[in-house]
Order: structure tokens, then sequence, then C-alpha cells
């Protein structure tokens, strides 16, 4: 009796336990876009920290200005970043400008355009009721305040708060190393001459490419034959310093599958998870590092790591949110699928033109062109056998 199939459910958790979270550690805050941050952020000082002026104008008092026109003697000029600003006494104008301090006793700004711009004089045109054109310490934030919590990405806004709040660096889960590496003695490097019988490799620039897009950091080694020796001597000296060992090739049912052949017996499980393409995968701890061996063929390479690398690398990230996108949307054309497998067809998908996705290629895992010009996944469920044109299916975004 053959083993039953794993459900893709069961082999995603399985591919997430051992990737697992990564730990917390404090990065400089321009190396942290992207990353999710692993502690709420509590305010330590007031944003504004000071009451300041929020026109370029002149800093009075308002009921020395109530009679408008007036004219009045400049005492002081405050430039933004002035730390010792005199008091403003009463009858005169300090000249100030946008950000800068406001001067003890002042409570109100005019703003220069209605006034003559006087550097020892000034003619204020126009009387203001006390307040106008002040930012008033903690106007934004209070001291003690959470200003974001732990579990939020940390894009540009976020930074330039974490910024604002005189963070120089943020609590952050790390990136996880991934070690990428094909495998396969057919295979040669772009830019080499091709010999009949000879592919070039294409899996670990997408794999490394893919966890970089994913947020971890991906070693890419030159692909290995399908020599088990060669295997070993190529992976070792890297496992100290790596996450994830994350192969492809070498895992199916014909002979020469060098990754079975290193791993089996040795902390790796090869198994068959109930989907098309990507049915034969590996998953396991070797030498205590965690591994993750994909099928060769290019598109099952490609949707075994949409569909269980990428939430994993996601989720050692500490994000919430790690599946793409979904939606739901009509099939173009009828097709088929097999019983008892989730299907991933590569599809082209159109909000604008009545939320239709059209496959893109057949199901065959060879075919890379369809990849580089679909923009989803169409996954049809293990039950579904048969679809017909107009058929709503959930499609997720590989973008
Ligand atoms: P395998 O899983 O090693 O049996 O490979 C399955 C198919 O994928 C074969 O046609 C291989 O030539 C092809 N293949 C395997 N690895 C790569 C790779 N790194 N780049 C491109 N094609 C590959
Ligand atoms: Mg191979």
């Amino acid at each position: 009796m053959p083993k039953p199939l794993a459900g893709v459910a069961e082999h995603q958790a399985r591919v997430a336990g051992l990737v697992g979270i990564m730990p917390v550690l404090v990065l400089p805050i321009a190396d942290c876009l992207g990353l999710v941050l692993a502690e709420d952020l509590i305010a330590p000082i007031p944003l504004p920290p000071f009451d300041n002026s929020a026109m370029d104008g002149y800093a009075v008092r308002a009921r020395d200005v109530a009679e408008a026109p007036v004219t009045l003697p400049v005492a002081q000029d405050i430039p933004a970043g002035m730390t010792e600003v005199a008091p403003l006494e009463a009858g005169t104008a300090h000249r100030i400008m946008t950000g800068a301090p406001m001067p003890a006793g002042a409570d109100a700004v005019i703003q220069v355009e209605h006034t003559d711009g006087g550097t020892e004089r000034v003619l204020l045109r126009t009387a203001v009721p006390a307040g106008t054109h002040v930012r008033r310490a903690a106007d934004d934030v209070a001291v003690g305040a959470l200003v974001l919590r732990a579990g939020r990405v940390l894009g540009p806004a976020q930074l330039a708060l974490a910024g604002a709040l005189g963070f120089g660096g943020l609590p952050v889960r790390r990136r996880p190393k991934v070690l990428v590496l094909s495998t396969g003695s057919e295979l040669v490097g772009p830019g080499e001459p091709l010999l009949p019988g000879q592919i070039y490799e294409s899996n670990g620039l997408m794999l490394a490419t893919g966890v970089r897009e994913a947020g971890g950091e991906a070693e890419l080694l030159r692909f290995v034959p399908d020599d088990v020796a060669a295997f070993h001597a190529a992976i070792e000296p890297h496992l100290a310093d790596v996450d994830l060992v994350l192969t492809s090739g070498g895992v199916s049912a014909g002979a020469y599958e060098v990754v079975k052949d290193a791993f089996t017996g040795r902390g790796v499980e090869f198994l068959k998870v109930a989907m098309q393409p990507g049915g034969p995968q590996g998953a396991g701890r070797y030498q205590g590092v965690a591994v993750v061996a994909l099928p060769g063929n290019p598109v099952s390479a490609q949707v075994s790591f949409e569909v269980f690398v990428r939430p994993a690398l996601l989720a050692s990230m500490g994000f919430a949110v790690v599946g793409r996108r979904t939606a739901r949307a009509r099939i173009s054309t009828s097709t088929t699928s097999p019983a008892g497998r989730t299907q991933y067809r590569r599809g082209a998908y159109d909000a604008e033109s009545g939320e239709v996705v059209t496959p893109v290629g057949g199901p065959g895992s060879h075919l890379l062109s369809a990849l580089a010009i679909a923009n989803c996944l169409i996954e049809v469920p293990e039950d579904v056998t048969e679809l017909a044109a107009g058929d709503l299916v959930t499609i997720r975004y590989l973008e």
C-alpha cells in the first residue's frame, strides 16, 4: 500500500513549524524597513517636544495686537533650532520661523504675509486670537503614549514616527537566513555554453530572490550535480550560519535522487503532498538545521515556494498575515483537475474586465514561460475535478 498523501495544510504546518520564529534583536532604525515590530513602542518624549510656531512670522501677545494695525519693536529673531529663547516682553514682537520654539509670554503668531516683514520694527496688520499658529507640545503624541503596537509592519511612516520620537534602533524579529541550493547533473549556469541534454539552471535564482522578496536573507550556492558527496560538501560548511536549507530537485521517485539519498534516515522525511504541481516534498531537520526540499520542476518549485516556504518565512519574522491576498473570480475556460489534489494553475487576472481569470499555460510543471506572465495562482480544491467556463474559483495574487 502506498503511503496516503499529506494534505497541503498539513505540510504547510510542518514547514512553518520547522522554520519556527526568529529571535528579537534591536536593529538600527534604517535597517528595519519591512520588518515587524516585536514590542509595543511607548513614546519617551512628547510630540511636538515643545510649543513651536506653525508659521514664519512674529510671535506676539494676542492682546498687544487687538487694535491692529499696530507697529511693535522686534526684540529678537528666533530661527528653528534656537535652544535659548528670551521671554517676550509686553508690547514687543519676536520674529519667529516655522518650528522654532515659542518664547515664554507669547501666545500667538502672526504670519509674515500679514506684516511688513520688518526686522527692527514690524507693522502687524491683523489681530489674531490667542493660540493662532502655535503648535502645542504633546499636541500629536503625549509622553508614555502607545504609538505602535507589537506586530506592526514597519514602513516609511512607522519608521519616521519612531525616528521623530528619538529611537535609534527598534526591536524586531530578524530576517531568516536561507541557504539555497539546486541539484541536477543536467544544470548549466546562465552564460555558459549549453550542450545537448543540458539546461540552464533557474530554480536557484527564483528561490533566492523569492526569499529576499519575502524579507529573508538568501545565500545562493552554485548548484551541484546529482552526487551525494558533492551535495554534502556544498552544504556542510554553511550549516552553522543558516536557519533554513532550501533545496530544489532530487526528491522524486527516480534513480539519482540526490537530496533524498543525502538526507533519508538523517532527520528529513520525504513524502507526497496532495497537490499538483509539487507533489514530492521533503522536510525535516539535518544536524539541527531546518531543511525544506522542493521538487526540481520549475513550476513545482515555484508553487511549492509560494504555498509552503513563503508563508513560513513571513511567520518566522512575526507577520500576522502570511498568505497572499485572495479573491474570487470567474474562470474564462473549462478545465479539469485531478481528484484528491489541490491544483494550482497559473492565471492572468484582470479585475477591470469583470473579474475574470484566464489560465495561462497548461497544467504541466515544466512550463516556465507561463509563470512569468501569470499574476495569480488559481486554486482548485481537492474535490473539484471539472470547471466550466464562468465557474467561480479562488485566486491568490502573486504580486
Ligand atoms: P528533479 O526534481 O531533479 O527530478 O527535476 C525535475 C525536472 O526539473 C527536470 O526536468 C529537471 O531538469 C528540472 N530541474 C531541476 N532542477 C532545476 C533547476 N535548478 N533549474 C531548472 N530546471 C530544473
Ligand atoms: Mg534532478
